[in-house]
């Protein structure tokens, strides 16, 4: 589904991404580990073209995100067709980011709405079928601050999976949230790694990645330095840096 070649990415001096590679097979949970300022947030960030990437191609069931190729050289898109492109990617941040005038329900069916211009009945039978199965059938009609920060993550997933996305990019799902509410959020993520989503996810949640992944991916100073499976990865790391800093956070 999603082929990543030779990214790089510097903000000003700062080389964040130095050449990444990375493929992800439909179906698969690929879990993504590194230390604060490795670049982890900018990679998923570059999949999207919410960063303009200075070096490398990023491709979605092979289309290029962001560019067409004319002529041998890259023309980047029209915001029109960026957004498009987009809406086969969903995107669930650190801080769930609902738009706090919308209820559960309009959160979930915005942008199919906005974006896909779909009929509305549809739009909304299909939203609380994703809040229900979230586990948030009762809660539709409640506004984001009504929500504990676990709710509303969960809605924040079900707005994601509303577009019918190919893939669903998660940046640290978890880490804002109440030690009791990291689970009902875990939850979430293993019934749809279960039910063959796509995702590529951030986290520091070892427990999560042992379980669910499929590939896990340690990331430092831009650079992918360990990717495998699981068992591999967590439990018998080839890399000192690895080493560390799964001491660290085990
Ligand atoms: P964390 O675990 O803290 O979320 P991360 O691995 O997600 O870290 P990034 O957010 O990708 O790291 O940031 C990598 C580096 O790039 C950091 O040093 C950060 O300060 C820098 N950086 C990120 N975005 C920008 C930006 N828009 N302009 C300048 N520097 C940036
Ligand atoms: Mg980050």
């Amino acid at each position: 589904v999603l082929e990543i070649h030779g990214v790089h990415k510097s903000f000003g001096t700062l080389d964040v991404l130095r050449g990444i590679d990375l493929t992800a097979q439909a179906g698969t949970v690929t879990v993504i580990l590194g230390p604060s300022g490795s670049g982890k947030s900018t990679l998923l960030r570059s999949i999207n073209h919410l960063e303009k990437v200075d070096r490398g191609r990023v491709r979605l069931d092979g289309e290029l995100i962001g560019y067409r190729q004319a002529g041998g050289k890259l023309h980047e898109l029209g915001e029109r067709h960026i957004l498009q492109q987009r809406a086969r990617i969903g995107f669930v941040f650190q801080n769930f980011n609902l738009f706090p005038h919308l209820t559960a329900l309009e959160n979930v069916a915005e942008a199919p709405i906005a974006a896909l211009k779909k009929p509305k009945i549809q739009v909304y039978d299909h939203a609380r079928e994703l809040l229900a199965r979230v586990g948030l059938a009762d809660k539709t009609d409640v506004y984001p601050r009504q929500l504990s920060g676990g709710q509303q993550q969960r809605v924040a997933i079900a707005r994601a999976l509303a577009l019918e996305p190919r893939l669903i990019l998660f940046d640290e799902p978890t880490s804002a949230l109440d030690p009791e509410l990291v689970g009902e959020v875990l939850d979430v993520l293993r019934d749809l790694a279960a039910a063959g989503t796509t995702m590529i996810v951030v986290t520091h949640e070892i427990g999560f990645a042992r379980e669910a992944a499929d590939t896990v991916i340690f990331m430092d100073e831009g650079r992918i330095v360990e990717q495998g499976p699981p068992a591999q990865v967590l439990d018998h790391p080839r890399h000192e840096r690895t080493q560390s800093f799964l001491s660290k956070v085990l």
